[in-house]
């Protein structure tokens, strides 16, 4: 039996301003153990943080966001939502770029993140199955944001400058 209530609603998420929040968002998640969920409560689980992401117009959810210690984040990338469990990014290419990174843990703060183009990634799908993938582009640095989460790191700890207000075209996270 899972020791949380999954329904569909949508969460609050949490926010690094909130002393409380703060200790949350900065410890590494745990396992998700499979074998402590029904089907139907993962089902639920993930569409109570799609709702979340999409009600913050985010396009990247990490659990610990919503106060869940599940090592789980799902993403909305050109229409498709991707739910990731237990995540672990096993190769990350030596080519990286710059881009502007917003959270939606971190109110109106941005900044300039160099991050890998290519990641490869091991981790489950939401029936348990083990996934082994390889990410370019917008996918590869939604994911290292969240994996980061995952771990307790925040954006604002690899941007060279963190700034009030968009300056790019930037996504929240
Ligand atoms: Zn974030």
């Amino acid at each position: 039996m899972a020791n949380i209530t999954t329904d569909t609603m949508e969460k609050r998420i949490l926010s690094i301003e909130n002393k409380e929040d703060a200790i949350v968002l900065r410890q590494k998640t745990a396992p998700f153990d499979f074998s402590r969920f029904t089907k139907k409560e993962i089902t639920e689980l993930v569409r109570a943080m799609r709702v979340t992401m999409k009600a913050a117009s985010g396009i990247g959810l990490a659990a610990n966001q919503i106060g869940l210690n599940l090592s789980l984040f799902v993403a909305k990338i050109d229409r498709k939502l991707h739910a990731v469990f237990n995540p672990k990014i096993t190769r990350f290419s030596p080519d990286e770029d710059e881009m502007e990174e917003g959270c939606l843990s971190i109110p109106k703060k941005y900044g300039i993140v160099r991050r890998s183009t290519v990641i490869w990634l091991t981790g489950q799908n939401a029936q348990g199955q083990k996934i082994k993938v390889k990410h370019f582009g917008l996918l590869a640095r939604v994911f290292q944001h969240e994996i980061d989460h995952l771990n307790g790191i925040l954006f604002i700890d690899k941007a060279k400058e963190v700034y009030e207000g968009k300056r790019e075209n930037g996504n929240a996270e």
